[in-house]
């Protein structure tokens, strides 16, 4: 029956234990082991049954229980140190505290939050990505905060029926029996086409970070609208953009509503990226700003990050959507429809093609990134359509690789071992504190894998149980799954078709052979969801199912059902290898493999995303990629048979290479080179000091300096370019003096002069710079590597509009040599990159 109306009943805990809720209801719990072991004792079977969430055991433990607990002294006195540690965690001086920062706040916008199975906002690599974001911050003191959705039903929960076909059940989430809490008399409202859609606000703690999560469904909306936030990637294009506009618009005025101060925006992501255009209409009406000086407003404080470079990934919507939705905020900006189409449009595009979020991304956001170096490279490929003009090299989206939180990722006993042999708080930790891995006995290292194989086993055992029975199967076999002595290998991950899960299936004869080899076999442990309408994925999940199901090989290769941040942590903990064999360069960064790594599993990789720049042979392996291959079939059998061979080759050989009972030292001396070498670098408190540095602060600057006096640099900037704009085409190389160096031998470290002279038409010449670039010549004449150096003006014309400019260079290194010269905007803001207005002009 639905309820007439809903109300919240919490926990009703006696006094004296108050400090519980408190403890339950700040995130903080999620990677605090201290903490989890102060909930465990309350009770230890129902925290276990209760998988692990705090607050749905203080709502299911007993009146009776709970006051014998507060007369257990000793419970009492742990609880109250814990209690004293978040107090003191919250309160800490950390990394950024002792900058001195332009930084005062920064929002963080992600449509998807993954911080903990008790909280499933997630669906998958890019929510947990946020999530680690969020709470590296709050490990480090940055003032950041996070804005997204509360989702009634979460991202489905899996469940395989009789064929191995995936089913998807959406139970309905109470935030009310949560860790989030109803922002009190705050309920915002967004435009949203015909209508208007009502939100509340939950905010969730996550340390020291507040979360704010926008929910419609609320009396205030109808049917329609009270949907809106209903499932996480549900439903058809048009309910994906009503939740963006609700995410990015609404977003930003939850947090207007909240009395959040924001600085800068950063959008994980293109879907959150119509925060842009609520800024964007605001500062219109409320400063009395046109559209272009807008513009520049909003670019000086908005920071985006991509995440694929799968097109399917890229969210778009047509033009009648657009206006459907749109045409009001157009009129508040002054615009026509054709220009708001034209944020989401490259150069050469129709004003009829389809709305691209990435495209929009990129234009209203000042600073942006790919999240590793090879995605980075990747994305100014795919991208250079926005700065027609620009040399790849020199398109203005640069990379911070992801990395993972560590806390929330080690298993007790690595974090354990960490702890004692790098530095208690070894998630930020310098690559010399991590040298001291090398120190750690190989018993040791050896003991932590065994634990978390077992561990694996277990859960994997309990997951097979509960699936049989929920299909009414009798699970005879379950207790015969897995060997906790065996070479694991784990593969979790989406089943996007991209990465490829069932490559090893290409060739079941072999595959067959190594799990069943009598003295040096392996196990496969597979986990992951398909998104609902992906039948291609579901397809690949049933063909596992299939391969598994035969009674001869089922104990050795199996599929855990319903995917989540507990089994992945079980995966990662348990798997000596951790596979990955995508088809490069698809997988923009994945973290799955670091969070292997920190757990002492070697990968076994293709080299895409973070493997791609931090592989070394003694780290782990290599999958070569034929992605040169015209044939896609040709290339993943390749692929496959090289896989095969690493497996057979050398992977299975040095782990079983074992003195008598010992471990297996081979094997060891590569975790222990993994994890010192990786650990540092697969850290987020390394990720989010980079976006601090590279990203937040240049950007808090940037937006200081135009903001002030009333935006009055925004108006200049928005000027000058419009000029720039407009002049840049009378721009000429006149001509190009460089006899110094025409077809004549030069002498090694002789210093050489070009000059060139170029008409500046009615530019004023301090609006242009001119660069020399020189360097030695690779064998297809292109100048590797480039240096860069300005030229000199002369201070009088030579003609009308000529001015003459010189630099001189000298050739370090014997061999051929070439240069060549361009002519830029000069830069006009600290931290502006010119490249970003597309205007240049080569000699
Ligand atoms: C880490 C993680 C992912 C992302 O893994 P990739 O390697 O990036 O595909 C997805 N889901 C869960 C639950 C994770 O923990």
């Amino acid at each position: 029956m639905k309820a007439l109306q809903s109300f919240t009943v919490r926990a009703k805990l006696p006094d004296s234990l108050s400090p519980l809720l408190e403890l339950a209801m700040n995130l903080h719990w999620a990677w605090n082991e201290k903490t989890q072991a102060l909930f465990r004792w309350i009770d230890p079977q129902l925290w276990e049954q209760l998988n692990h969430d705090p607050i749905a055991l203080l709502a299911n433990v007993s009146t009776k229980h709970l006051d014998s607990l507060s007369n257990d002294a000793d419970f009492m006195a742990f609880m109250s140190e814990v209690s004293t540690d978040l107090n003191s965690y919250l309160n800490s001086t950390s990394w950024f505290q002792n900058r001195n920062s332009a930084l005062v706040s920064v929002a963080y916008f992600s449509p998807e939050f993954g911080i903990s199975e008790a909280l499933p906002q997630y669906s998958g690599g890019l929510g947990i990505l946020a999530g680690d974001h969020l709470k590296a911050s709050s490990d480090l003191g940055i003032p950041l905060v996070g804005v997204g959705l509360f989702y009634q039903q979460g991202y489905f929960r899996q469940w395989l029926d009789n064929q191995g076909w995936q089913q998807e059940n959406y139970p309905t989430l109470e935030p009310a029996s949560m860790a989030v809490r109803k922002v009190p008399n705050v309920i915002i409202d967004v435009e949203c086409g015909q209508k208007t859609i009502y939100a509340q606000i939950w905010r969730a703690d996550v340390g020291r970070i507040r979360l704010y999560l926008l929910d419609t469904n609320i009396e205030q909306n109808d049917l329609e609208c009270r949907s809106v936030t209903d499932r996480l990637y549900g439903g058809g294009t048009e309910h994906r953009l009503r939740q963006e506009i609700l995410l990015g618009m609404g977003g930003v005025k939850a947090l207007q509503a909240v009395e959040e101060k924001t600085q800068i925006f950063h959008t994980n992501e293109g879907h959150a990226g119509f925060l842009g255009l609520e800024r964007l209409s605001d500062l219109i009406q409320d400063h009395s700003l046109n559209f272009d000086q807008a513009l520049e407003v909003v670019r000086s404080s908005t920071i985006f990050t991509t995440h694929t470079p799968v097109p399917a990934g890229i969210d778009r919507f047509g033009k009648d959507l657009m206006e459907k939705y749109f045409s009001n905020w157009c009129k508040r900006c002054n615009i026509d429809i054709n220009q708001l189409m034209q944020l989401g449009h490259l150069p050469n595009e129709s004003d009829e093609q389809a709305f691209n979020m990435a495209v929009m991304g990129f234009r209203l956001a000042g600073m942006s990134n790919g999240v590793s170096k090879l995605h980075g490279k990747i994305s100014r490929e795919m991208f250079q359509g926005i700065w027609p003009e620009i040399a790849v090299d020199d398109i203005p989206i640069g990379s911070i690789t992801n990395g993972i939180h560590g806390p929330s990722w080690a298993s007790q006993e690595m974090s354990d071992l960490l702890g004692r042999k790098v530095i208690p708080s070894w998630a930020q930790a310098n690559q010399d504190r991590w040298e001291s891995i090398n120190e750690i006995d190989d018993d040791e290292i050896w003991r932590v894998k065994d634990q978390g194989r077992h561990r694996l086993v277990k859960m994997v055992r309990q997951n097979i149980k509960k699936s049989q029975d929920l299909i009414c199967e009798p699970s005879t076999w379950a207790e015969e799954v897995l060997d906790p002595k065996v070479l694991t290998i784990g593969f979790a991950r989406r089943f996007a078709s991209y990465k490829r899960a069932t490559l090893l299936l290409s060739d079941p004869q072999r595959l067959k052979a190594l799990l069943l080899s009598p003295d040096r076999p392996i196990q496969l442990v597979f986990a992951g969801k398909a998104h609902p309408a992906d039948n291609i994925g579901k397809e690949m999940i049933r063909q596992l199912i299939e391969f598994s199901s035969d009674p001869s090989i089922r104990h050795r290769f199996v599929l855990v059902q319903d995917y989540d941040i507990a089994i992945a942590r079980a995966l990662y903990q348990g798997s000596d290898v951790w596979l990955n064999n995508p088809r490069r360069p698809l997988e923009a960064c994945g973290t799955s493999g670091e969070k292997a790594a920190l757990n002492g599993a070697l990968n076994c990789s293709i080299l895409d995303g973070w493997w791609d720049e931090m592989y070394r042979p003694d780290l782990g392996w290599a999958i070569p990629s034929f992605e040169n291959s015209q044939d896609l079939d040709q290339r993943d059998a390749k692929e496959a048979s090289s896989l095969f061979d690493i497996l057979e080759n050398e992977i299975i050989p040095l782990f079983y290479d074992r003195s008598p009972q010992g471990p297996p030292s081979g094997w060891i001396k590569k975790i222990k080179s993994s994890l010192c070498n990786l650990g540092p670098n697969i850290m987020a408190s390394r990720m989010v000091k980079d976006y601090v540095v590279k990203m937040y602060e240049p950007t808090a600057i940037r937006y200081n300096e135009v903001s002030s006096r009333d935006f009055e640099k925004a108006k200049e900037l928005a000027n000058w370019k419009q000029n720039l704009y407009k002049h840049w085409s009378e721009l000429k190389v006149d001509s190009i003096d460089s006899t110094d160096v025409e077809d004549k031998e030069v002498e090694l470290g002789a210093k050489k002069t070009v000059r060139a002279n170029i008409v500046v038409g009615s530019m004023d010449p301090k609006d242009i710079q001119v660069q020399l670039l020189f360097g030695p010549l690779d064998q297809d004449r292109q100048i590797k590597p480039i240096s860069t150096i300005p030229m000199t003006r002369q201070s009088e014309p030579t003609k009308e509009n000529i001015y003459t400019y010189s630099a001189q260079f000298s050739c370090e290194q014997a061999g051929n040599y070439g240069f060549n010269i361009r002519v830029l905007p000069s830069p006009y803001l600290q931290s502006y990159n010119v490249m970003d207005t597309g205007l240049i002009l080569w000699a």
